[in-house]
């Protein structure tokens, strides 16, 4: 069995493992990302820290090669060739960061004796290799991919509902990047050319109805325009929803979050269409917070708008709930750095 170590770094943790080749994680460690206290140079010492943690916890016979190689999972406009960080909103002020060779020049500082934790053995040094860098969407549609929802099939795309909406293609067994690096930004298909506004600038994306923040949002609007519902209890105090709230109001059959969730559903299914008509890929994958609503609330609104829309064959897409979880990061992360076939130094 081989052992990577995939490191998802996010704008408030650094969450890292060791993973094996068939995608098992072992040796969590989460840190805090420090962003708040220093600049790229302090975050790559912070992904060096967590990996050193990793190793140190790694049973004996989950390290016993020389060279460890790691993957990183990074939020933002990730240049994956280069190993730089044009630009992320997680960061603000980072511009062109080669985070990759920062973390490198970190990792080469670290000494952890190949044998530790056994006394008085011969030190040996593991030599430690940042191999890979993607954008943290990328990264867990490739752990979905390579172990989760996304096992045995060739062609596939990912959407992660969180905060935002986040994309990520395979085609034909590859990440899919385009020309510059921006393919995969399936939260800006546009699902109502006059809706609302997203955060990119434009009107009617996905993200504008779909991100967390935008569900609670539409929900608020509808409370206010009188509509009735069990959430006013949550809401007569001023008190903002979260979307869990909605969702379980949703369950408990309340009409007015019923129908948020049946919205939502339609908005994904109207993206899916078109994604499934440019793409055909076999399966889309959704995760996130969000996809937490489940089968009847979320998934059989959206499976069925593609029946509803999309031509015979890509309305054959199938439509899942993704499997890995919060781990798609990491399990992706590590699977970067098997697959990366030239080390980025
Ligand atoms: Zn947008």
């Amino acid at each position: 069995m081989r052992y990577s170590i995939g490191v998802d770094l996010g704008g408030t943790d650094i969450k890292a493992g060791l993973v094996s080749s068939v995608g098992d994680i072992s040796c969590r460690v989460i840190l805090p990302t420090d962003v708040e206290i220093g600049g790229p140079k302090v975050v790559a010492a912070r992904i060096a820290e967590a990996v050193r943690q990793v190793l140190v916890k790694a049973p004996e016979n989950h390290r016993d090669t020389s060279e460890i190689w790691i993957g990183l999972g990074a939020p933002g406009l990730i240049i994956a060739e280069t190993g730089v960080v044009h630009f992320s909103p997680n960061f603000p002020g980072w511009s062109d960061i080669p985070l990759v060779d920062y973390v490198n020049a970190e990792l080469a500082k670290l000494s952890i004796p190949k044998d530790a934790g056994k006394p008085n053995s011969q030190i040996e040094n593991y030599k430690l290799i940042l191999k890979g860098m993607d954008n943290d969407v990328n990264v867990m549609t490739l752990g979905e991919f390579r172990h989760g929802a996304g096992v045995g099939y060739e062609s596939i795309v990912a959407l992660t509902l969180g905060t935002g909406v986040g994309g990520g293609v395979v085609i034909d067994e590859k990440l899919y990047h385009g020309s510059q690096n921006t393919a995969g930004e399936l939260g800006h298909t546009i699902v109502d050319p006059n809706g609302r506004y997203c955060g990119c600038g434009n009107q009617g994306c996905l993200e504008a109805y779909a991100g967390a923040k935008n569900i609670v949002e539409r929900t608020h609007a509808k409370i206010e325009i009188g509509q009735q519902t069990i959430l006013t209890e949550v809401t007569k105090d001023g008190e903002s929803l979260t979307p869990r709230q909605i969702a379980e109001a949703a369950q408990a059959g309340d009409r007015l979050a019923m129908e948020i969730f049946a919205e939502t559903g339609r908005y994904i299914g109207i993206a899916l269409t078109s994604i499934a008509h440019i793409l055909n890929p076999q399966i889309a994958i959704i995760g996130g917070g969000i996809a937490e609503a489940g089968e009847k609330l979320l998934f059989e609104p959206i499976r069925a708008e593609l029946a509803k829309r999309a031509m015979d064959i890509p309305a054959q897409m199938k439509i899942v709930k993704a499997h890995l979880g919060n781990d798609a990061g990491i399990v992706g992360a590590a699977m970067l750095a098997f697959e990366s076939q030239k080390p980025v130094l």
